[in-house]
C-alpha cells in the first residue's frame, strides 16, 4: 500500500486518538526509518525513546527470531527462563532485588501503586496517598492518569482514582507541605519527558530521599522515559546518588519490543505474594530475550559511553543555535534527552523538518524534543543541525 492508501484505511478503522504526521513507516535501520513511498528519514524520536539502540538492532532482532522459533507465549502459571534471566540482569545493575514484569509503562506505574497501597496496608498502616509531580507524565489507565499531573491529560475521565495530589517539580517544601498523615509514597520522574524536559536542580531528588526516610514512606522513580541508557547511565538516578524503593520501567527496555517493569526492593516487594497481582503476557518469552539483548548490547556496546559522548556534542550544537536564532529561548537535557524551548510554536518546524527527511517531536508546543537513538553518532548529529538551520532560517 501506499502512505496515503495506508492513511485512509487507518482513519477508516481505527480510533482516532493520534494526531499522526502524514507518513507510514515501514521499515528502520539503526536511526533511519523509512516510509511507505521509499522516502529516507533520519530518526531522532526513536519511537518515543524506545529505540535505544537504533532500529532493528541485529542482537534484538536475533534474539526474536530464535526465540520465537522455540517458545512464544506459555503464561505465568510456569516458570520463564527468559524471564528469570532478564530480572537477575536488572537487579545487578540497579538498587532493586525484585522485579514484576507487565507489557507498557502505564501498567508498571499501576503496579507501582498497588504495590505501595498493598505494603502499607500488609503493615496495618492506613497509608494510600501518593504525592506526584505538577506536568508529571505515568501513563493513561486509571492509576496512572490520576498520578499524572497535566489536566489535559485528565479532563473528561472524572471522577478520577482518588489520593493523588500534585506539587510543583523543584519544590521540597511544597512535598513536606503536601504530607499527609495518609501519605504513603512520592512518585517522580528524575528528569521530566512528556512535561519539556525538566531537570531536578541540585540536591532535590537527595533532599526528596530524606523526607521519604524521615517520614517512613516509599520513593516510587519512574524511569519508563529516562532510563536504560537515555541520560548516559543506566539508570537515571545514578546521577543523583539517590536510589529509590520503587522504579518503573518500559520504553527502551527491549529494543522497541513492549514491555513493561516494576522494579523493587526485597522489603516492599515482599508485600505482593500469589495472587496480589498478575499480567497473562507479562514477562513472555519474546520480550524477556529482546529485553535481555537489548540490556546487555546498552552494558556492552559502549552505548552509555556513547550517549554522553554525543548527548554532549549534541546539546553544544543545539545551544549554538541560540546565537543565530533569537527565538530559542532555552536548550536543556542530560545525554540523549535534550528540550530546546523555543518562543515559536514548534508544531510548523517539525512538519518541515519532516518533509526534508528528519523526524524530530515537539512538546507543550514551544518545545523541541531530541531523543535519537544512544548509537547516534556525530556525523548523524551534523546532518540533524544541518537540516533543522535550514528550517529555522525561515523563521529569522
Ligand atoms: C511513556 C511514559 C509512560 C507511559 O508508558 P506507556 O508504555 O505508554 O504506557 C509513563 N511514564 C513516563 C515517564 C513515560 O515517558
Amino acid at each position: 500500500m501506499t502512505n496515503q492508501e495506508i492513511i485512509d484505511l487507518t482513519n477508516r478503522h481505527v480510533t482516532n486518538t493520534y494526531r499522526r504526521f502524514p507518513i507510514t513507516i515501514v521499515k528502520g535501520e539503526g536511526r533511519r526509518v523509512w516510509d511507505a513511498d521509499g522516502k529516507v528519514y533520519l530518526d531522532f524520536v526513536a519511537g518515543l525513546a524506545v529505540c535505544n539502540l537504533g532500529h532493528c538492532h541485529p542482537a534484538v532482532v536475533k534474539a526474536i527470531k530464535e526465540q520465537a522459533e522455540k517458545l512464544i507465549h506459555i503464561s505465568n502459571l510456569y516458570y520463564i527462563e527468559s524471564q528469570a534471566e532478564l530480572a537477575k540482569l536488572l537487579c545487578e545493575n540497579s538498587f532493586a532485588d525484585k522485579v514484576f514484569f507487565c507489557n507498557s509503562g502505564a501498567e508498571a506505574n499501576e503496579a507501582a501503586i498497588k504495590l505501595v497501597r498493598k505494603y502499607f496496608h500488609n503493615r496495618g498502616e492506613d497509608r494510600f496517598q501518593v504525592i506526584s509531580m505538577e506536568k508529571s507524565f505515568h501513563g493513561r489507565t486509571m492509576a496512572a492518569m490520576a498520578a499524572t499531573g497535566q489536566k489535559k491529560i485528565r479532563e473528561g475521565f472524572e471522577p478520577l482514582l482518588e489520593k493523588f495530589s500534585y506539587v510543583p517539580f523543584n519544590d521540597v517544601d511544597a512535598v513536606r507541605r503536601a504530607i499527609v498523615p495518609r501519605t504513603a509514597a512520592i512518585m517522580i520522574e528524575p528528569i521530566q519527558g512528556e512535561g519539556g524536559v525538566i531537570l531536578p536542580s541540585d540536591g532535590y531528588i537527595k533532599e526528596l530521599k530524606a523526607l521519604c526516610k524521615e517520614e517512613g514512606i516509599l520513593l516510587i522513580f519512574d524511569e519508563i522515559q529516562v532510563g536504560m541508557g537515555r541520560t548516559g547511565r543506566l539508570f537515571a538516578y545514578e546521577h543523583y546518588g539517590v536510589m529509590p524503593d520503587i522504579m518503573t520501567l518500559a520504553k527502551g527496555l527491549a529494543g522497541g519490543i513492549a514491555i513493561g517493569a516494576m522494579l523493587a526492593t526485597d522489603d516492599v516487594a515482599s508485600a505482593f505474594t500469589p495472587g496480589s497481582h498478575a499480567s497473562t503476557f507479562g514477562g513472555n518469552p519474546i520480550a524477556a530475550s529482546a529485553g535481555i539483548a537489548s540490556v546487555n548490547a546498552i552494558i556492552e556496546e559502549n552505548i552509555l559511553d556513547n550517549c554522553r559522548k554525543i548527548g554532549t556534542y549534541l546539546f553544544e550544537r543545539l545551544d549554538g543555535l541560540k546565537r543565530k536564532y533569537h527565538f530559542i529561548r532555552e536548550t536543556r537535557g542530560k545525554g540523549l534527552i535534550i528540550g530546546m524551548e523555543l518562543d515559536i510554536p514548534g508544531a510548523d518546524i517539525v512538519n518541515i523538518c519532516l518533509q526534508k527527511g528528519l523526524l524530530i517531536n515537539c512538546i507543550g508546543e514551544k518545545i523541541l524534543r531530541f531523543l535519537p537513538p544512544l548509537t547516534v553518532t556525530e556525523t548523524e548529529v551534523d546532518e540533524m543541525i544541518g537540516i533543522l538551520s535550514t528550517v529555522l532560517d525561515g523563521y529569522k
